[in-house]
């Protein structure tokens, strides 16, 4: 490896479900390596034994994959499948030995020391210190200790922590979003490295110890993660520096917030990768609008990138510092566009699986409707017309619903609808409408339909909204939708297909109760 060719890593705790903050992180690792022709790695953060569990792992895997994001090293691209890279294990929990080895170097070259006051000598510090208004950290008692009572301790099998000796210069980095940061050594004290117990093996090594290691053995030349980590980073300078490892550039990602401008959570909608892929948005959009959280174009206007689009404009000197609020209709925006934008035979694949329990008239199975089949040309043409009207693809069964569940009452009922066919000339109308209805024979074509609205026109005056708007109520519960044109023979095809939907005279006849 040369200077030229940077490595970074994504390093997520498999302790929930990926969510947009972390998802951003990884986006912005991998376009970073992929722009530079770097490596990027994938690192499970598994030490928290209680709380991580496989399921999470898989699911992340599978999240990742989903964005269309690979990795050069880590576990297999699909769950299951053997590690990658020579760096390994990427695994924490697999990696313990190597903490334990490196706990023990640091202890011999005197950089750490192990730290035998007990969780209440420590609280009475503590206390001591809130009562005298002084900083809050721990005191280094323990840094003194000769040899002769650490082997007492030790043979009397007493628990000790290993704390890192702090020295007093100021603890700096280069902060590739927020440029030159620095703190002061008294604020950081000599943290924890391994927690109390009564041999290092025993001990576990806590987040900024393992994270530290493991990023120089595999020699990551930039960190780049959420901002929520800049404070845990002062710690993780001087592990480096205690190892004599050269220290990496960093680049802090800035928060995400909700419109409130409160932190991004569940409260504000979909948060976690899955949901959103459960919601029918497509992944080239969420990645588009995750590059858009915190980045922008180098011109200050293109909004729409490809991931090979990302690839190539990406940097990380355009992250911005400032919280990115996350915006919805923005993203739905993209999605709408990306939508538009693929082909017909993927969208009736993703479209599918949201009308299997909701539209029984459907008949669908798992594996959908017979391609080729005059039920799926329907269904396609049904998907066509509606999938303008959607945000994103689980919206279509409901879009659909005036189609398979004509329901006069309900179309009455609703407010706006109510006030539309209140109008005198709206009865007029559907009595005409009704009238021709009544009389015709054979389907309604949208030449025959387009014929009516002709005659009534010219027979009542009625014209524009006030002669469309209570005759799509009636055909469809709704003011507005797809153009008459492609949502007639729609209608009428559903109805002698057998889809047990009514066609345009039954609708007229019921709703205007002939
Ligand atoms: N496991 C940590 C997290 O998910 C990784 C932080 C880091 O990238 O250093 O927040």
């Amino acid at each position: 490896m040369t200077d030229t060719t940077p490595r970074v890593r994504f390093a997520p705790s498999p302790t929930g479900l990926l969510h947009v903050g972390n998802a951003r992180t990884a986006l912005y690792n991998w376009l970073f390596a992929r722009r530079v022709g770097g490596t990027f790695i994938l690192r499970i953060e598994d030490t928290d034994l209680e709380r991580s569990e496989a399921r999470y792992e898989t699911q992340l895997i599978k999240d990742l994959r989903w964005l269309g994001l690979d990795w050069d090293e880590g576990p297999g691209l699909a769950a299951g499948e053997p590690e990658m890279g020579s760096f390994g294990p990427y695994r924490q929990s697999k990696r313990l030995a190597i903490y334990a080895e490196h706990t023990e170097r640091l202890l011999a070259e005197g950089n750490a020391y192990r730290c035998f006051c007990t969780t209440e000598e420590l609280e009475v510090e503590r206390a001591r210190a809130v009562a005298e208004h002084g900083p809050q950290v721990y005191s280094g008692r323990c840094r003194a200790l000769q040899s002769a009572e650490i082997e007492k301790n030790l043979a009397a099998g007493k628990p000790f922590s290993v704390r890192l000796k702090i020295g007093t210069e100021p603890l700096r980095f280069h902060d590739l979003v927020h440029g030159p940061v620095e703190f002061a050594a008294e604020a950081v004290s000599d943290p924890i490295l391994v927690r109390s117990a009564t041999s290092i093996s025993a001990g576990v090594p806590v987040y900024n110890y393992v994270v530290t290691i493991d990023d120089a053995l595999m020699q990551i030349t930039h960190v780049i993660r959420g901002d929520d980590h800049i404070s845990n980073t002062p710690r993780q300078v001087a592990i480096y520096q205690a190892f004599g490892w050269k220290v990496p550039e960093f680049a802090h990602l800035s928060t995400i917030l909700g419109a409130d401008r409160e932190r991004l959570s569940k409260r504000h909608g979909a948060t976690s990768i899955s949901t959103f892929r459960k919601m029918g948005y497509l992944p080239e959009a969420l990645v588009n609008y995750l590059a858009l959280l915190g980045w922008g174009a180098e011109d200050g206007k293109t909004e729409t990138f490809t991931l090979e689009e990302l690839t190539r404009a990406f940097s990380l000197e355009r992250v911005t510092p400032s919280p990115a609020i996350f915006d919805f209709d923005k993203l739905n925006w993209l999605n709408r566009h990306y939508l538009k934008e693929c082909n017909t035979d993927r969208v009736l694949a993703l479209s599918l699986p949201f009308f299997l329990n909701e539209v029984p008239q459907l008949h669908l199975t798992k594996e959908g409707l017979v391609a080729g089949s005059r039920h799926s040309e329907w269904f396609e043409r049904l998907i066509q017309l509606l999938l303008p009207y959607v945000d994103h693809l689980d919206q279509l069964p409901v879009k659909a619903a005036p189609i398979f569940a004509f329901d006069p009452a309900s179309a009455r009922a609703n407010e706006e609808n109510a006030a539309i066919l209140a109008v005198g000339s709206a009865r007029t109308v559907l009595t005409e409408l009704a009238a021709r209805v009544r009389v015709h024979s054979g389907p309604v074509t949208p030449e025959v339909f387009k014929g009516w609205m002709k005659e009534i026109k010219a027979a009542t005056g009625v014209k524009g909204e006030e002669l469309f708007h209570p005759v799509r109520i009636a055909l469809t519960g709704a003011h507005s939708g797809p153009v008459f044109d492609k949502l007639i023979p729609l209608i009428e095809d559903g109805a002698t297909l057998g889809l047990g939907i009514l066609g345009i005279c039954d609708r007229i006849e019921r709703f205007a109760g002939v």
